[in-house]
């Protein structure tokens, strides 16, 4: 089973922290979604498409700048050229596009999962990002989520904001919480050099919080979740049972994955390990070039490079990996040494007990990306 990633890349203004692909420039759309639709094309009658098809993901971007039509004629492109038996299909948005109405339409066109960017409740830290919504437009969205009918929703939030207290988090978890959400992605922000937010952290005027303080909105994430019932089952996502989300998880169980539009990345195992590519950032390109000028380099992922990723996506997860995987279908089995440091940490309580399995405990996946490097340092 694969899954395909659409990436729609317009926004309405550019959040101070972001640096993923996107143009503020909306007027392409159509010539966007035509393209789109050409790509999608490309890939019928090649080995792509015999794999039965588990989830799509529509993120960008802001995929809730598209209107419900072009989401249609991209679902019937993608079901006349795949064989899709999805378990999930999410769009992203954010909570300025959402009206009644084109939640009733996207659940027409297929859309089984809707991820709303919040980010915040808080004005003065709406503003700070640049988000384009405000408090009450996210508000009015949950409020509409929850009523129309979606099997599963997910929202977004991100705390160790400069300034942000644990009050404020707290508040912001309570709102957030009132709504019964299915799954919350909670993020740490993260400061990224060629963002707006880069450059004034490069020039002293905003300081980041100190570590000690993103970690207590970690642990006060990870805890008054749990208590409302939507636990942690990866670094940064919580759901309630049976609501994990199906897209992601097959990132981090390393299955194949077909991304689409401007800057989507692709991953497809192969007989010599597996191979990873993407389409150029650059939406004159993907408008105007040929397919596969506009298909950047691909690289050989060998199985040690396999094994050592899988391991940092495991090993953030709570189901963890199962020893017999690493050895079956990366070759990769772990020394003496790497053994005596596990069995260490699970002394510390890092590591869950248990001898088929590679579990972090909840305190271990907080520095699950240390651990991770001690052990394959020792490989
Ligand atoms: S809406 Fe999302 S993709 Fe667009 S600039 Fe903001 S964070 Fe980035």
């Amino acid at each position: 089973m694969s899954g395909i990633y659409l990436h729609i890349p317009f926004c309405r203004q550019a959040c101070s922290y972001c640096d993923f692909y996107f143009v503020t420039r909306t007027g392409y759309r159509d010539q966007f979604v035509k393209r789109l639709i050409e790509e999608v094309e490309s890939y019928q009658d090649t080995k792509y498409t015999e794999e039965p098809v588990r989830s799509i993901y529509f993120g960008g971007g802001t995929p809730s700048l598209l209107n419900a039509g072009a989401l249609d004629r991209i679902m019937r492109a993608l079901r006349k050229t795949f064989l899709l038996e999805t378990e999930e299909i999410t769009l992203e948005m954010n909570p300025d596009d959402v009206s009644r109405a084109y939640l009733g339409d996207l659940l027409d066109v297929g859309i089984t999962r809707s991820s709303m960017g919040v980010q915040s409740f808080k004005p003065e830290l709406l503003e700070f990002m640049n988000r384009a919504h405000n408090r009450e437009e996210a508000l009015a969205c949950l409020e509409l989520l929850k009523s129309t009918g979606f099997h599963t929703f997910t929202a977004d939030l991100i705390y160790g904001n400069p300034g942000q207290s644990l009050q404020g988090l707290q508040e912001d978890l309570e709102t957030l919480i009132s709504f019964d959400p299915p799954h919350v992605s909670a993020y740490s922000l993260t400061v990224e050099p060629k963002t707006k937010l880069g450059r004034q952290v490069e020039l002293g005027r905003i300081q980041p919080p100190e570590d000690e303080v993103v970690s207590d909105h970690y642990d006060l994430v990870v805890e008054r979740l749990a208590e409302a019932g939507i636990p942690q089952y990866e670094v940064s996502n919580y759901s309630k049972p049976g609501h994990e989300a199906v897209h992601n998880s097959s990132y981090w169980r390393h299955e194949n994955y077909l991304g689409l539009g401007p800057a989507a990345h692709s991953f497809w195992w192969d007989e010599d390990g597996a191979v990873r590519w993407s389409n150029k950032s650059d939406l004159k390109a993907y408008l105007g070039e040929e397919m596969s000028a506009m298909r950047q380099q691909k690289e050989q992922l060998t199985k040690l490079q396999l094994a050592e990723e899988r391991l940092m996506l495991g090993l953030r997860t709570r189901e963890g990996i199962l020893k017999k995987e690493l050895v079956n279908r990366y070759n990769y089995s772990l020394n003496e040494r790497q053994q005596d440091y596990i069995d260490q940490k699970v002394d510390e309580g890092k590591f869950m007990a248990g001898n088929d399995r590679l579990r972090l405990s909840v305190e271990g996946r907080k520095i699950a990306d240390s651990i991770l490097l001690d052990i394959i340092t020792m490989h």
